[in-house]
């Protein structure tokens, strides 16, 4: 089929019709993708309308463009492609969230360099007036494409280094961060205005842009190393919702119809899921943009790991028994689950206890795991049907009438300091009651391991309270075997 219709008119700068019309529907099957992702049942739909839309955006930009080299365009295009086909297919579960950060930066490096490019050479993308200066209105639009790209970048590598353990995660205080981050912010901000306004936004005040994009990169950095303890994951939202401005910003510099319309999808969609998250964690939205919340200058406290308490331990053979003569079990999974992928084994579990006639239950903390949706994606992986699955605020009453609170690999999101000390860096996050629950199995490795917030769990030391230390898959193999 000949694509000619949608070269037409793309010279002098018409608008084509049925580029408006193709750009249309790839938003179309963005916000579908959006729909869809927003369950893991209609998940996998929601991943093939999104590469349904992008493949018409990027046919629809291909044969309207005036493209110089295709052949060096086909060649990126195959090698990226390559690339993203390899890392998806080796990448751990548990890698996940650091390649996502990985990903972010890679965006928000994009759009510094595509406005670099236009900065640099105006004219191609149609950005000169009359007197042949860059438009005011195109200097702010790629001013703060770059600056929020540059921010992206940053803030992502630091968030990536954080979660890939190649950088501490606990939190980073310089004196005066927020007097530091907001003299930044401002400065973008008057920059910004004033390169508008420049009389030579080239040779002359040129400098001005470049100077906006250094100060971005390093607040950007300055952003996101005081956040430590738990509150990572309202960061990597944030991050993707910054990706998504920097791109639609970029989409007005490039005249690209399809890219404001993707970058606004990703930027708000971002944007809800941080303000999401910072509700479950209790956290202020305003707080996170500025960075540095949720962690007091003293850092991590709240019973550090270490402490010699009694704790009682049992055997997978005890678990079983006990198990079985439960009538309502409620399952916590958590990061460890993840680590061990252990949720086959746990499906098998809760099958036989369902045999016998056990009611058992999925309770999933919004930041259990390392990425937002992390746990359900593996329970939906081990096909663990989605009405037992529910939400902490659906759930939380319930552990007053459950005979067993079964904790797998979870920590951060069962502790309740969180509810107690104000000292701790995950006071004011909702936590599962399971305090309530007549017994509390805990499966993790050794006491000495702590959770990602790096503090001790008064969980451990409860009367009720067994703990399975072993690795998560191989203790409920064993539970398993022993219910047989
Ligand atoms: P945690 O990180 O608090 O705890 C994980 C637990 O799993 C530890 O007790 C660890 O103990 C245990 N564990 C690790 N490997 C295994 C294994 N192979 N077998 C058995 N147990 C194992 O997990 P949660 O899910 O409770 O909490 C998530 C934390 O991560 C929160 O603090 C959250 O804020 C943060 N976070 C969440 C993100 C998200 O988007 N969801 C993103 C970034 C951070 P041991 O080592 O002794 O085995």
């Amino acid at each position: 089929m000949s694509l000619s219709f949608l070269a037409a008119g793309a010279e002098g700068g018409a608008v084509n019709p049925w580029v408006a019309l193709a750009y249309l529907i790839a938003g179309v099957f963005f916000i579908l993708a959006l729909r869809g992702l927003s369950s893991p049942a209609t998940s996998r739909a929601g991943n093939r309308n999104g590469m349904i839309g992008m493949g018409i955006a990027v046919i629809t930009t291909l044969v309207t463009h005036d493209i110089a080299n295709i052949v060096e365009i086909a060649i990126a295009i195959f090698l990226g492609g390559i690339i993203g086909v390899t890392v998806a297919r080796r990448i751990a579960m548990t890698a996940m969230p650091e390649l996502v950060a990985a990903f972010h930066s890679l965006v928000g490096l994009a759009a510094v360099l595509v406005a670099a490019a236009a900065f640099l050479n105006p004219d191609a993308f149609g950005l000169l007036d009359a007197s042949g200066n860059i438009t005011a209105v195109s200097r702010v639009e790629m001013t703060l494409g770059a600056a929020i790209g540059a921010i992206t970048f940053s803030g992502s590598v630091i968030a990536f280094a954080k979660l890939s353990g190649r950088m501490s995660g606990s939190p980073i205080m310089l004196p005066g961060r927020h007097v530091i981050n907001l003299g930044t912010l401002l400065a973008i901000i008057v920059g910004t205005a004033l390169y508008a306004m420049a009389p030579d936004a080239g040779a002359g005040e040129g400098w001005l842009f470049w100077a906006i994009v250094a100060a971005a990169f390093i607040i950007g950095f300055l952003l996101i190393i005081p956040i430590g303890g738990a509150d990572m994951p309202v960061v990597v939202s944030m991050l993707n919702s910054y990706s998504g401005w920097a791109a639609a910003a970029m989409g007005f510099t490039l005249g690209n119809t399809a890219m404001i319309i993707t970058g606004a999808l990703v930027g708000s969609s971002g944007a809800i899921l941080s303000y999401i998250m910072c509700r479950a964690m209790n956290r202020s939205f305003i707080s996170v943009i500025a960075g540095g919340f949720g962690a007091d200058s003293g850092g991590a406290s709240g019973g550090e790991a270490g402490e010699q308490r009694p704790y009682k331990q049992g055997s997978a053979a005890d678990a079983a028994f006990m198990l079985e003569q439960a009538e309502k079990v409620i399952i916590i999974p958590g990061y460890g689950m993840a680590v061990a992928q252990a949720q086959h084994a746990l499906r098998e579990m809760a099958d036989l206890l369902e045999e016998k006639g056990v009611e058992v239950k999925y309770a999933i903390h919004p930041v259990a795991g390392r990425m937002p949706g992390h746990m359900n994606v593996l329970l939906a992986e081990a096909s663990v049907e989605y009405d037992k699955v529910f939400e902490l605020e659906d759930i939380n009453s319930e552990f007053a009438q459950a005979d067993v609170a079964f904790i797998i690999g979870a920590n951060d999101v069962v502790n309740p300091a969180a509810k107690t000390d104000k000292s701790s860096p995950i006071y004011g996050m909702p936590v599962f009651d399971v305090d309530k629950a007549k017994q509390v199995f805990f499966i993790k490795r050794s006491m000495g391991g702590v959770g990602y917030a790096g503090v001790d769990n008064d969980v451990f030391y409860m009367d009720q309270t067994m703990m399975l230390l072993s690795d998560a898959k191989k203790m409920v193999e064993e539970i398993v075997k022993s219910l047989d």
